[in-house]
């Protein structure tokens, strides 16, 4: 089905500025990446100085003073590393809205190999260096660092957990697990910190009878851990309790689809965008302790949010379950998935399953002067999660509804088919959201058609 639109005049956002007229949220992410990374690597130049201002000649030409130092330096850098880490997951409000929670786990992610690396090389050198200088073989000196050093047990314990969460994020192995024991692994790697803390400062060069280093270094370890708690533990209880959100209704939407509508106190104070998500998590026996990522499906309606869930795995099939008057606790609201990153006044959105949940609410979320077209695939017009309510937010703005309709391979969205649909697609900001192959080829036909990078905006439903 196809509506008419008003023909509206294409606005090219100038450098810093949106269309209306307020200061370019895309450039200001830009900006506070830039500054971000800039603070990253000064760090890192610090702790690298740290490292080379602990050493004298003669500790760098005595025997193993060579493979000390650089054990120092690895051990340095890398545990560095583990805590920009941490703060890339921490939740930090600022972060979260200016990159995005997906990008920054992506970050997290690609930066995860790289503390095991040097950590590794920490421990070996360090052992080959203090072998060298005692004169003895490299395996009676690891039992001596093990028995005899301040906390290098613990150390080597908590890198034993760390070494855990790296091998069970490799896509491979996270593939055979369950989401839920792969996330208590990683819980773990907070243990692993704690454990090593104290066995750098006891036992590091760049501590011992350094008070201002050892200062330095505290602080950075606790405002990190400071960071965690606020952002991961106290805010979403303090915002739990203020809301005191409850289910009061789950309703079927199609077969394995369900819409969840909680209800609570002073719900407008979430500030949500149309295409944010929160983490949910029911109290409930069984789930209280795991929390999901769900988007709303409709933007809140005081005292209402609403979320519409697929059953997917084990979480999402149990809340068809629910019973009503569950509490509910929710982190967030996250994602960069909204028409705050839009840089041009017309919009093309495009969803297929439960990935049209997002794009429901961002529609509803668009100012009115933005024109729009939305395009959803199904195997069946009934299947067409909320078509309905897509179809009267549509007449009331204006705008183009196109279905697509058959199985995955038939009804492909390529680049052709596109520009048929949608025919100023280049001129157009770009919202994806569904399965992965379709995502894919959406991205690929949105790229081939010449819409620039800054304006393909994509929302993926697995980490
Ligand atoms: C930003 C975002 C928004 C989402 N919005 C919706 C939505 O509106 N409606 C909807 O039906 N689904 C949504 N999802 C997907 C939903 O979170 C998963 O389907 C659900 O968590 C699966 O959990 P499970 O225990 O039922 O299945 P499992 O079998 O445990 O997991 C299925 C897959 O979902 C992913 N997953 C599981 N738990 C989590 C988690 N806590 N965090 C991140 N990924 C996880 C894993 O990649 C796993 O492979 C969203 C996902 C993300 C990342």
């Amino acid at each position: 089905m196809s509506v008419m639109t008003e023909d509206a005049t294409l606005v090219y956002t100038p450098p810093q500025r949106r269309p209306d007229g307020r200061p370019d949220p895309v450039a200001r992410s830009h900006r506070i990446v830039d500054w971000a990374s800039a603070g990253v690597g000064l760090g890192m130049g610090a702790t690298v100085g740290l490292a080379i201002t602990a050493e004298t000649r003669g500790s760098l030409t005595a025997p193993g003073g060579l493979a000390t130092f650089g054990g120092r330096l690895a051990g340095l850098t890398g545990t560095y590393l583990l805590l920009i880490m941490v703060l890339l997951v921490a939740r930090i409000p600022f972060m979260e809205r200016a990159v995005g929670q997906d990008r920054l786990l992506r970050w997290h992610r690609r930066l995860g190999q790289w503390p095991i690396y040097l950590l590794t090389a920490h421990g070996v050198l360090i052992t080959v260096g203090y072998a060298e200088q005692a004169r003895t073989g490299a395996w009676h000196q690891f039992g001596v660092l093990l028995t005899s050093y301040p906390d290098v047990l613990a150390t080597t314990v908590g890198f034993g957990l760390l070494v855990m969460a790296a091998v069970t994020s490799i896509r491979a192995a996270r593939r055979r697990m369950r989401y839920e024991t792969w996330w208590t692994v990683h819980l773990y790697v907070y243990l692993a910190l704690a454990l090593s803390f104290s066995h750098q400062l006891a036992t590091g060069a760049s501590f011992v009878g350094h008070p201002l280093t050892r200062a330095v270094w505290s602080a950075m370890w606790a405002a990190t851990a400071g960071l965690v708690v606020v952002y991961r533990f106290l805010v979403p209880v303090a915002r739990s309790l203020r809301h005191g959100l409850r289910v009061v209704s789950v309703t079927p939407e199609a077969p394995g689809v369900v819409s969840i509508v909680v209800a609570g106190r002073k719900v407008e104070k979430l500030a949500v965008s149309g295409g944010q998500f929160f983490q949910w998590r029911f109290l409930t026996k069984g789930l209280w302790w795991q929390a999901h990522p769900y988007s709303l499906s409709a933007l809140p309606r005081p005292p209402y949010l609403r979320v519409t869930v697929k059953a997917l795995g084990d979480h999402s099939d149990t809340l068809r379950g629910l019973t009503l008057g569950t509490r509910v606790m929710v982190e967030g609201p996250y994602g960069t998935f909204t028409h705050h990153s839009r840089r041009a006044d017309r919009v093309l959105l495009v969803g297929a399953g439960v990935g049209i949940t997002p794009i429901r609410a961002l529609l509803e979320d668009l100012p009115p002067a933005v024109d729009v077209a939305v395009v959803v695939r199904a195997s069946a017009t009934e299947d067409i999660l909320f078509r309905h309510e897509m179809q009267g937010l549509l007449e009331r703005r204006g705008g183009a509804l196109h279905e697509i309709l058959g199985d995955r391979h038939t009804a492909r969205i390529d680049a052709r088919a596109l520009r048929r649909l949608v025919p100023d697609v280049a001129e157009r900001d770009v919202y994806v959201c569904g399965p992965e192959g379709l995502t894919a080829s959406i991205l690929s036909a949105a790229r081939r058609l010449g819409v620039p990078e800054d304006r393909i905006h994509h929302e993926q439903f697995a980490f």
